[in-house]
C-alpha cells in the first residue's frame, strides 16, 4: 500500500510532523522530488531536528529510509544530517539512494547565488540550495547521475564537457572564478566515497516491497501552489509537487498510489516571492508570525521570516485536487486560539467578478481576497485528543473548511509534537 503525503499550499503546511506520525506504521518511506532547499521541522522524544534532505522516517528503528531517483541530491547535506541525528542519540538509520538520483554539485548552489545576484531586486527569493540549476542540468542532460560515480572514464569525459559550459558562463556573464577540472574530479571522488554503502536500484526495491504488501510512505516537499506546471510560475520550484510525481520520482506504478493525505496549514504562509492572494502585513501579520507553527513562521532551511496570511479556500481546494488529495490532514489550527474573529478568504475579486477558481499567475496579480469571518474559539486546544471535546467554535471552522476543500478532514494538528493529533 503506497501513501502519500503532499502539501496544497506553498510548503510549510507541517508536512514533516504529518509524515513522522504516519512513519510510525510504514515501513519504507521515500523522498520524491525537490532537494535540501526546504526543510522539515520534527519534535519528537529525541529533541527537535530540522531535516532537509533525510526523510521523515528515519527516527524509527523499523523503517528505510529512501533518496528516490526524482531527487535533488546533495551528498553533502545527507551525510552532515545522519551525522547530527546520530550526534543526539537516534540510532543509524537505514537509508538506501537511488543509483539513478542525479547529485546537486558544489556549482549548482554557485549559480544559484550568481543568478539572484544578478537578477538583484527581481530575484525569485531563492533559498540558494543549488536547486533551479540542478534541474535545468538534469533536463539539459549534463547532470551526475549517482551510478555514474563509479566509472572514471564516463566522469573525466562529463567534467571536461560541462567546465567548458559552465567556464563561458562564469567568465563572461558572472565574471566568477572558472571551475577546474581536477577539482571537480576530487569532489565526485569525495562524493563516490560518501554515498557507496548506500546506493541501489531502489526502484526494484520498492516493486519488490510492493509485492511483498509494505506499506510505503510517498514525502513530498513543498507544495501545490509551487509546482512548475500548476503553481505561481515562475514563482514556483523546479520539480513537481504533486502526488503523481510521486510515481516517476520514487519509480513505482502510478496507480499503487491509493492514498493522498493532503496537509493542509489553518493559516498562509509562504517564503519567497510570487503572488498570494490572502497576504496579510503590519501588525497583524507579525502576531500571526510570532505566534504561527513551533516557535514562530521562520524559515527551517534559510531562518527568513515568512510571509503571512488568512486560510485561502480558493488555493487550498485547488491545491488539494491537483494533488488528487483522498483525505486532509489539517495543521497548526492550535496556533488561531488568540483571535476574536477569523477571516477566511472565499473568493478572489478578478476585475470586477468574484471567482471560487484558482486562475493562472497573470490573473492572480490582479486578484482582490473576498473574506468571511467566523467567531474564534477564545482557548488553548493543544492537548485535546477528541473531536468532540474541541470548543464548537472551533470544530465549525473545521467544518466550514472541509466544505470548502470538498474532501474529508481526516486528521487535525493541533500543536508540533508527534501525539499532537485529532482523528475523525
Ligand atoms: P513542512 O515543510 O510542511 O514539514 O513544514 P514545517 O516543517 O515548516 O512545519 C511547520 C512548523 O509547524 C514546524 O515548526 C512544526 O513543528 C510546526 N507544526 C506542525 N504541526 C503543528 C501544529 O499542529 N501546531 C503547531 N503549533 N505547530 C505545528
Amino acid at each position: 500500500m503506497v501513501r502519500a503525503v503532499v502539501g496544497a499550499n506553498w510548503g510549510d503546511e507541517g508536512k514533516g510532523k504529518i509524515t513522522d506520525m504516519l512513519a510510525e506504521t510504514s515501513d519504507i518511506i521515500v523522498r520524491f522530488q525537490g532537494g535540501s532547499n526546504a526543510g522539515h521541522t520534527i519534535v519528537n522524544d529525541y529533541g527537535k531536528f530540522a531535516l532537509h534532505i533525510l526523510p521523515s522516517g528515519v527516527f524509527y528503528s523499523h523503517t528505510t529510509s529512501i533518496i528516490g531517483n526524482g531527487v535533488a541530491f546533495s551528498i553533502p547535506a545527507l551525510f552532515h544530517e545522519v551525522e547530527d541525528i546520530v550526534a543526539k542519540g537516534v540510532p543509524m538509520p537505514k537509508i538506501l539512494v537511488s543509483d539513478r538520483a542525479q547529485i546537486v554539485m558544489p556549482y549548482h548552489i554557485l549559480f544559484d547565488q550568481y543568478e539572484e545576484e544578478r537578477l538583484g531586486k527581481h530575484s525569485f527569493g531563492s533559498t540558494k540550495s543549488g536547486i533551479a540549476p540542478f534541474y535545468s542540468d538534469k533536463y539539459s542532460k549534463v547532470g551526475f547521475q549517482v551510478s555514474e560515480l563509479f566509472d572514471d572514464s564516463v566522469l573525466e569525459a562529463k567534467v571536461q564537457k560541462i567546465c567548458e559550459i559552465k567556464n563561458v558562463m562564469l567568465e563572461h556573464l558572472y565574471h566568477k572564478p572558472l571551475l577546474v577540472p581536477e577539482e571537480l574530479m576530487e569532489t565526485l571522488h569525495a562524493y563516490r566515497d560518501m554515498v557507496a554503502p548506500y546506493v541501489c536500484d531502489t526502484a526494484a526495491f520498492l516493486q519488490q516491497a510492493i509485492k511483498d504488501g509494505k506499506k510505503i510512505l510517498l514525502e513530498g516537499q513543498l507544495g501545490t501552489l509551487k509546482d512548475p506546471d500548476f503553481g505561481i510560475y515562475p514563482m514556483v520550484t523546479s520539480s513537481s509537487t504533486l502526488a503523481a510525481y510521486g510515481a516517476i520520482g520514487a519509480g513505482i506504478p502510478p496507480y499503487e498510489i491509493s492514498d493522498i493525505t493532503t496537509v493542509v496549514k489553518a493559516y498562509s504562509s509562504a517564503v519567497g516571492a510570487g503572488e498570494f492572494v490572502s497576504e496579510i502585513f503590519g501588525a497583524e501579520a507579525d502576531e500571526l508570525r510570532r505566534r504561527g507553527g513551533d516557535g514562530g513562521e521562520f524559515g527551517a532551511t534559510t531562518g527568513r521570516p515568512r510571509r503571512m496570511g488568512w486560510f485561502d479556500a480558493v488555493a487550498s481546494r485547488y491545491g488539494c485536487k491537483m494533488q488528487g488529495a483522498t483525505e486532509v490532514a489539517l495543521t497548526v489550527l492550535d496556533v488561531l486560539g488568540y483571535l476574536d474573529e477569523i477571516p477566511i478568504c472565499i473568493g478572489y475579486e478578478i476585475d470586477g467578478e468574484v471567482t471560487r477558481d484558482f486562475p493562472v499567475t497573470a490573473k492572480l496579480a490582479k486578484a482582490k481576497p473576498v473574506y468571511t469571518k467566523l467567531p474564534g474559539w477564545k482557548c488553548e486546544i493543544r492537548g485535546i485528543r477528541k473531536y468532540e471535546d474541541l470548543p464548537e467554535n472551533c470544530r465549525n471552522y473545521i467544518e466550514f473548511i472541509e466544505k470548502e476543500l470538498e474532501v474529508p478532514v481526516k486528521l487535525v494538528s493541533n500543536g508540533p509534537g508527534r501525539h499532537d493529533i485529532i482523528y475523525r
